[in-house]
């Protein structure tokens, strides 16, 4: 069986997605995207490493939300998450890998922009976990713009709310709940260091997040509890025939990387046998 470990060659071991122009409304739906993102579904294999742990997920309904939910169900903990009302079909599916890997799955929809909500969903993690140890913050949102002047002020605003208010929100609310060993993960991105000309406003609020999470690790540290970020270059996921990148831009997507490709599915062991594999087109 190939899983994570199973030694292979990182250029051509997955698909070069090469994904046709599509587009969906946000927040996208995975059930929707061609191709399909990768979770891992078909390959991630647990070892234990978060026996008994209470893990809430922010974005846990589809692409590296959903993914991390997959692993941390395999690897030993029950998972709470959290996602807008109208991905309900991607969560579901999520639910129900998650309860196959013999974990507790609780879904709680709701949206992050509103800060009731996110009180909301920490008391409800730790009512139904009867804890939390693990608080990853996930969720993003993500509009790709030609130019300053086509950023509304309302737009602007949830993207704030959605990446940066929520992770305080949720973060200020879970913390008394936290005990030592507990860990803190936000998901920010390569667009924190190196900003795309389309997406300000989003790459912004990386670069926040990152200095959110330096700031709050350093505090933390003292009472045994990490807070890292993981910055992620281009993955296939929902957000991006979204909105995240022009629609005409999708076919190129992840192409400029040092390995030419975005974050996708495992290729076909056919395809992987069949190396080299010619160099991708750029
Ligand atoms: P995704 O669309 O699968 O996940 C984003 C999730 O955010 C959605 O599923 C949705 O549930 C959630 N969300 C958005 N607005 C929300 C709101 N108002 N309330 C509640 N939930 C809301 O896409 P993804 O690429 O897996 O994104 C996950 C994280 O990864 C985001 O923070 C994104 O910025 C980051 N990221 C993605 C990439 C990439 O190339 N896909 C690269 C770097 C960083
Ligand atoms: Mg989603």
């Amino acid at each position: 069986m190939t899983d994570q470990y199973t030694f292979r060659n990182p250029v051509t071991a997955y698909e070069q997605v090469e994904p046709p122009e599509q587009s969906q409304p946000e927040p996208g739906l995975d059930s929707k995207m061609m191709p399909k993102a990768d979770l891992g579904e078909d390959t991630y294999r647990g070892t234990g490493r978060l026996d008994g742990r209470k893990a809430l997920i922010t974005g846990a309904d589809s692409g590296i939300g959903a993914a991390t939910a997959i692993a941390f169900a395999r690897e030993g903990a029950d998972v709470v998450m959290s996602y807008l009302p109208e991905e309900e079909e991607d969560a579901a599916r999520i639910a129900e890998l998650i309860e196959k890997a013999g974990r507790k799955a609780v879904k709680v929809p709701g949206d992050l922009k509103d800060s009731a909500m996110c009180r909301q969903l920490v008391e409800t993690a730790v009512r139904e976990l009867g804890g939390l140890d693990i608080l990853v913050n996930n969720a993003g949102k993500q509009v790709a713009q030609e130019a300053l002047g086509d950023i509304t002020d309302v737009e602007f605003d949830h993207t704030y709310k959605t990446n940066v208010y929520a992770m305080f929100w949720l973060t200020k609310e879970a913390l008394p709940h936290l005990p030592a060993g507990s860990s803190i993960i936000n998901t920010t991105s390569i667009q924190a260091y190196s900003p795309s000309e389309t997406l300000v406003d989003y790459a912004s609020t990386k670069g926040a997040i990152n200095n959110f999470t330096k700031g709050l690790a350093q505090q933390l540290a003292p009472k045994g509890i990490r807070v890292n970020a993981v910055a992620p270059g281009p993955i296939w996921t929902p957000l991006q025939p979204s909105g995240g990148q022009r629609t005409q831009d999708l076919p190129e997507f992840g192409k400029e990387t040092p390995v030419g490709r975005a974050a996708s599915r495992p290729s076909s062991p056919r395809r992987t046998c069949s190396w080299p594999q010619p160099s991708p087109a750029t």
